[in-house]
């Protein structure tokens, strides 16, 4: 473990805002958890951080924020079909896809190149090209900061839906997920259905799909086509695609023919998100240092020296104009702070 004393998060989260944090406490060991609990000189755990790729900054943290880096992939047990892998919070996502890929399991491969860490995955429910963590997520293990002590939920308990899962609403604040396991397929089907996938194994001329070319397809649209936060700040989706009434969609149809939707829940279907906001004006937007992608119109940057509240007040603006436009409500995706 190691304790840091006003430390600015400025390096702790890919939109690249400087907040201060009154300690930054990095665990290594899942134990260290139950040794900061009872240290009475450092002001109460306010946040956990994994890879900081799914958070805004609008103040200081006056707590201690915990930097998970508790690392370590191992392998569980196995059947004929199946093997469960366990994955510690601290290990960054991408590696344990190239685990799962190394090993010829399949599940995760779709979920390629995201950014952030295994603790988080179970936190929002990851989710690209097809798929979602909470199709091979198993059961997730967490500190509770209240009752101070480890409990494990299962995957039903965990309620993963679209974007969201118990951790963002009734343990929001309340839990550290420490590990994550996984059940991973030992005769993987690749998932090819999601179109962009199967144009970019069609050019790449692969005809029978693996795991590890769908991996390859996926990680060569994700980097010709989505914001490099190492290059530029940003959080990825600032915003949920809204999920509406197929009533709704007929309605907003008779203005807006072209509006693209795709099938969500009975009776309902999800509209991407980025075309409205693109519709709506906002794509290449910039006011000071703080804006919309010239390509994405999806993804909020900060330029350089954009606030926290600049952002935030950005998003506003951009959310009152989609409702005013289409009458949708739009919903952030990224946690603020
Ligand atoms: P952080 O940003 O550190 O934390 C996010 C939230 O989770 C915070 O509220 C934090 O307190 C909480 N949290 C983090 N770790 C823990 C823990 N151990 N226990 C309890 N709570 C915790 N997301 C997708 O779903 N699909 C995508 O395709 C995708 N693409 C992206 C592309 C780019 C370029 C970027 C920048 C982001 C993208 N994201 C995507 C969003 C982001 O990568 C994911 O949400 C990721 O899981 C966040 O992981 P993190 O470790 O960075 O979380
Ligand atoms: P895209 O392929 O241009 O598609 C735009 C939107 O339409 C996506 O959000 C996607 O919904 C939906 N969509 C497209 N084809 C679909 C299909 N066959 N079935 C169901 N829904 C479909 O999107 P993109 O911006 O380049 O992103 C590609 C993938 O990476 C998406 O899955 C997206 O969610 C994910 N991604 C997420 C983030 C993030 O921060 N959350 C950032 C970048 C990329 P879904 O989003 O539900 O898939």
């Amino acid at each position: 473990m190691e304790i840091v004393q006003h430390s600015s998060l400025k390096n702790h989260h890919t939109f690249g805002i400087h907040v201060s944090a009154a300690v930054l406490a990095h665990i290594d060991q899942p134990e260290e958890l139950a040794e900061l609990a009872v240290m009475k000189s450092l002001p109460p755990i306010a946040l956990v951080l994994g890879g900081g790729s799914n958070i805004l900054f609008t103040r200081p943290v006056n707590g201690t924020v915990i930097h998970n880096r508790i690392k370590g992939i191992s392998i569980l047990r196995e059947n004929e079909q199946y093997v469960w892998v366990r994955a510690m919070a601290g290990v960054v996502w991408h590696d344990l896809v190239k685990f799962a890929l190394s090993h010829n399991l399949g599940g995760i491969e779709n979920l390629a190149l995201i950014p952030g860490y295994v603790g988080a995955a179970p936190v929002q429910n990851i989710g690209a090209y097809g798929a979602e963590a909470k199709d091979t997520i198993e059961s997730v293990v967490c500190w509770h900061l209240e009752e101070k002590n480890f409990f494990t939920l299962n995957v039903a308990a965990c309620r993963l839906g679209y974007r969201d899962s118990i951790f963002k609403q009734e343990l929001k604040g309340k839990t550290i997920i420490t590990s994550v396991d996984f059940r991973m397929d030992k005769y993987p089907r690749p998932n090819t259905a999601y179109g962009a996938i199967r144009q970019e194994l069609e050019k790449a001329g692969v005809d029978k799909p693996t795991i590890q070319t769908v991996a390859a397809a996926v990680i060569a649209i994700r980097r010709s086509k989505l914001p490099d936060p190492t290059v530029i700040n940003n959080a990825g989706s600032f915003f949920k695609n809204p999920v509406i009434t197929t009533a709704q969609l007929a309605i907003i149809h008779k203005d807006y023919p072209e509006m693209p939707f795709y099938p969500a829940d009975e009776q309902m279907v999800k509209i991407p998100a980025g075309w409205l906001t693109e519709q709506a004006g906002w794509k290449g937007y910039r006011k000071g240092d703080a804006g919309v992608h010239p390509h994405q119109a999806l993804v909020l940057v900060n330029y350089g020296h954009a606030l926290g509240t600049e952002i935030l007040a950005l998003s506003d603006t951009i959310m009152q104009s989609v409702q005013s436009r289409f009458g949708i409500l739009l919903e952030r995706e990224v946690q603020i702070w």
